[in-house]
C-alpha cells in the first residue's frame, strides 16, 4: 500500500511537471495571467487599468521617448516572443522600429491579424487624414491620420474598451472582471474630465504653437487652437526660413506659449520665445515621460495643471 501510494504522488507530480512545461511552452502563465507587451507606456497603462492582476504588461518604449525613434533592443525580441498580446498604437507611429522585431519574436500569437495583436487605433477618433497624394515633400506625413490620439480622454475610453474586448476574447473566464475594472475607469475618467473641462473653460480658442504635431487630439478636445508647429514639416528639425515665418506669425498673433515635447532640442522654441515674448512650456505627451504622469489619468492632471499655470502667467484669456 505504502509504495503505491508513493508511485500515485510520483505520478501526480510528474503529470504536474508535464502540464506546467505545456502551459510554459503554450506562452500561458501557471497562474492564468495574460502577458502582455505594449509598444508605449500609454497603453501599457490602460492595459493595466483593465486587467488588474489578470495581467502582467510591460512596455517596451519609455514614456520619455520620442514614440517614433525607438532604439530596438535584443531583450525587446525576448519579451515579444513570450507575450500572448501585444497592443500597438498604430497609424504608423511605430512603423521605424517595431514589426521588424514583431517578425524577429517568431510569435505567431502577435502577428498582425492574429487574436493576440490589438491596433488600440480601430475604434478610435482619427485626426490629420490627408486628402489626395502624399509626397516625401510633405515630410513624415501620416498617411493613416495623426498617431497621437491617444491625448483625448474619449480614445482613452474607446482605447480601454479595446482591451476589454481583447482581453475578454483570450480569457473569457475573466470576463467579468475586465467589465467590471473597464466600468470603474470609464466612471473615474468620466469624473477627471468634468474637473479638466472646468479648468480649462477659460482659455478655449487661445491659439498655441507646438513643437510637433502630437497635441491635435488634445487641442480639439479642450478647445486650444494650434496655429504653427516648430518643425516645418512633421520629423523635420526647424529651418531658419520656417523660423522666421512663424516668428512673425506668432507676434501677430501674440501666441502665448510654446509647446514642447519633452525630448526635442530647446534652442528653436527658446529663440521664438525670446523674439515673440511667448513662454515654452514642457508638456510630457506619454505616462511615465514624468513620475508624476504615472496613469492615463495622471497624465492629463499633470499636463492641464501645466497648462493652467502657464496660461495664467501669460495672461491668456
Ligand atoms: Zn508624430
Amino acid at each position: 500500500m505504502r509504495s503505491r501510494a508513493r508511485q500515485s504522488a510520483v505520478r501526480h507530480a510528474v503529470q504536474a511537471f508535464v502540464a506546467a512545461l505545456a502551459l510554459v511552452a503554450s506562452g500561458a502563465r501557471a497562474d492564468g495571467a495574460v502577458k502582455v507587451v505594449t509598444s508605449t507606456q500609454d497603453l501599457a497603462a490602460i492595459v493595466e487599468e483593465i486587467g488588474g492582476d489578470r495581467v502582467s504588461v510591460e512596455s517596451l518604449a519609455r514614456g520619455y521617448q520620442d514614440p517614433h525613434l525607438v532604439e530596438p533592443k535584443p531583450s525587446f525580441i525576448l519579451k515579444l516572443h513570450g507575450a500572448d498580446l501585444l497592443v500597438v498604437v498604430g497609424r504608423e507611429l511605430e512603423a521605424g522600429w517595431l514589426p521588424r522585431l514583431v517578425q524577429q519574436s517568431r510569435n505567431a500569437r502577435i502577428q498582425p491579424g492574429a487574436s493576440g495583436y490589438l491596433d488600440a487605433s480601430q475604434n478610435a477618433r482619427i485626426l490629420d487624414i490627408p486628402t489626395g497624394e502624399i509626397t516625401r515633400a510633405m515630410g513624415d506625413v501620416h498617411p493613416l491620420g495623426n498617431p497621437h490620439y491617444w491625448l483625448d480622454p474619449d480614445n482613452g475610453r474607446r482605447m480601454a474598451q479595446a482591451v476589454r474586448d481583447r482581453l475578454s476574447q483570450l480569457s473569457p473566464g475573466d470576463s467579468g472582471t475586465f467589465a467590471r475594472r473597464y466600468a470603474d475607469f470609464d466612471r473615474r475618467l468620466a469624473d477627471a474630465e468634468k474637473r479638466w473641462d472646468a479648468r480649462m473653460a477659460p482659455y478655449r480658442g487661445t491659439e498655441i504653437v507646438t513643437y510637433h504635431r502630437s497635441w491635435s487630439n488634445f487641442a480639439e478636445r479642450f478647445g486650444l487652437q494650434v496655429v504653427g508647429f516648430v518643425e516645418p514639416k512633421p520629423g523635420i528639425p526647424p529651418s531658419p526660413a520656417h523660423t522666421l515665418a512663424l516668428t512673425q506669425d506668432m507676434k501677430r498673433r501674440a501666441v502665448p506659449i510654446i509647446v514642447v515635447e519633452p525630448y526635442f532640442d530647446l534652442r528653436t522654441p527658446n529663440a521664438l520665445a525670446r523674439a515673440t515674448g511667448a513662454g515654452v512650456l514642457v508638456l510630457t505627451p506619454s505616462v511615465g515621460g514624468v513620475k508624476e504622469a504615472g496613469t492615463y489619468i495622471a497624465l492629463f492632471d499633470y499636463n492641464i495643471g501645466l497648462l493652467v499655470d502657464a496660461l495664467q502667467q501669460a495672461g491668456a484669456r
